[in-house]
């Protein structure tokens, strides 16, 4: 689509004078830039566009086209789960029954909210298997943080101070190292077999008694099942350290099995992933964390409980972690993630696990004809392909991702995770109809052929977005976030 307001940045359509609004005129005497120390004025104006409402409206319309969301098109990014949001999460969340509560409100005055978010800690330890769940942690890698915070203290509580290692296989999702860091451990690398899953002969000489925990995700990042998960938590277990699960992607478990049952004594599951809340761009999201019994008294407060006069907020006395998040945390997304669960109700929601194992399965096996497959057999909910099968056309797995733009598909997750040159993971999630799924199936075999028969057109891609190839490092490294710095 091309008109005036296409691709054109609000200041340049400002005209001198031009506004949106009127004011009555200042009805006081003075001005209250008198008041103002004069070392905190403005020396000059501020440049702002000056624009006509409907220049504004038509701006933003434009610029929301230029987006590319889970509402717009398939999103197959890996790791991810870009599951579609029902619309029914956002519209209760927005009910001002909820917005209008201030979180200072005594809790006899907000039961309701209260009970949702007692319902949902007990949802989610029963999903996982866990004892008790906080609703704190704000996002994936601060529950991360925060569960690496309760092992820590775990440890400290019991007067053992030598455990400062944290064990991560080489295949994490990089929050996990960078989480363990900033918690102050020292992190050990594991290396993954060549079927993608932990080493245990890797694992074994690393553990002794300055191991405070290892963190395994399951499926790993590579959408395979950890089948030695029972041996490793042993093991982990035997030297005195606790297992940590990352849980941020667990859409295929549901229903299915539970981290609790697996041995696992700490783990984080991201809301905003599995439990359907929109996300990307940085937020909003909701990690919560879970602890299995005995190690209660190790999460941070507030917490939610339950008795004979209704619900009211805990704190775990000398014991506590102490508070993480401003309040409760973010309780817009769990108010989404309750009308989620609400929604698909226990039996239904046992279908998400099994539905995105076979979508992704379904994909996995019509595209390995033109496509690397690293590692054979049954994935979970995401595969990763290393590249195109055809390595002769000299098409890379970032061609294959801008030409899918062209057609109107996000593209995957690519170059992550770092076990395969040529990484490209795919995760459909369990609400795509199958004639997407063939569309995408049918488009990316279109794209190989293309690499044999143009290939310097794929190189070139992609042909229609309103950008073609940006500078990756040079929006890193030299970003122009004001009119100003455009203007320079
Ligand atoms: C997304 C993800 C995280 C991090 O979650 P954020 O909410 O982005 O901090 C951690 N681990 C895995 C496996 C993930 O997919």
């Amino acid at each position: 689509m091309n008109n005036r307001y296409y691709g054109r940045l609000i200041f340049e359509l400002s005209k001198s004078g031009r506004t949106s609004y009127s004011l009555p005129a200042n009805e006081f005497k003075s001005n209250s830039l008198d008041k103002l120390p004069s070392a905190l004025v403005r020396k000059s104006k501020t440049i702002l566009p000056e624009v006509d409402e409907l220049t504004v409206v038509r701006h933003y319309t434009n610029m929301s086209n230029n987006n590319f969301g889970v509402d717009t098109g398939f999103y197959p990014l890996g790791s991810c789960t870009m599951k579609y949001n029902p619309k029914i999460n956002d519209e209760i969340s927005a009910l001002p029954q909820f917005t209008a509560l201030h979180p200072l409100q005594p809790a006899y005055t907000v039961q309701g909210a209260l009970e949702v978010y007692y319902n949902v800690q007990q949802s989610l330890a029963e999903i996982a298997g866990m004892s008790e769940f906080t609703l704190n942690p704000y996002a994936g890698a601060h529950g991360e943080l925060t569960g690496l915070m309760t092992i820590k203290t775990y440890h400290e509580r019991r007067g053992d101070t030598k455990r400062t290692k944290i064990i991560v296989p080489n295949s994490a999702h990089g929050t996990n190292p960078a989480s363990a860091a900033v918690c102050g451990f020292e992190i050990v690398e594991v290396k993954s077999t060549a079927d993608g899953t932990v080493d245990v002969a890797d694992l074994k000489p690393l553990l002794n008694d300055e191991i405070a925990g290892m963190m395994m995700t399951n499926p790993n990042t590579l959408g395979i099942f950890e089948k030695e998960i029972p041996e490793i938590a042993a093991l982990v277990h035997a030297c005195g350290g606790l297992m940590y699960y990352d849980g941020a992607n667990l859409n295929p478990m549901l229903g299915v099995c539970r981290p609790g049952d697996m041995g696992f004594d700490v783990m984080h599951i991201n809301l905003h992933k599995t439990f359907s809340t929109p996300h990307g761009g940085g937020g909003p999201g909701s990690g919560p964390v879970g602890v299995r019994k005995g190690l209660e008294q190790y999460l941070p407060v507030p917490h939610v409980k339950k008795d004979a006069d209704g619900h009211f907020f805990v704190d775990f006395g000398n014991n506590a972690l102490g508070s993480i998040s401003q309040f409760f945390g973010n309780f817009a997304v769990v108010l989404r993630a309750y009308a989620y669960l609400l929604t698909l109700g226990k039996e239904n929601i046992k279908m998400v696990g099994p539905l995105s194992v076979l979508n992704a399965n379904y994909v996995k096996e019509q595209l390995k004809s033109h496509y690397l497959l690293p590692i054979q057999g049954l994935c979970k909910h995401e595969f990763v392909f290393d590249g195109l099968l055809d390595k002769s056309t000299g098409v890379t797995t970032l061609d294959v991702a801008k030409r899918l733009l062209d057609y109107g598909f996000h593209a995957p997750t690519i170059y992550f995770p770092l076990l395969f040159h040529e990484a490209m993971m795919i995760e459909p999630t369990e609400n795509e109809s199958k004639d997407t799924l063939d569309e995408f199936i049918a488009t990316l075999k279109t794209v190989a052929e293309e690499a044999i028969s143009d290939p310097d057109m794929v190189k070139s891609a992609p042909h229609s977005t309103p950008v073609r190839r940006l500078d990756d490092v040079k929006a890193v490294k030299e970003p122009h976030f004001t009119f100003k710095d455009y203007l320079q």
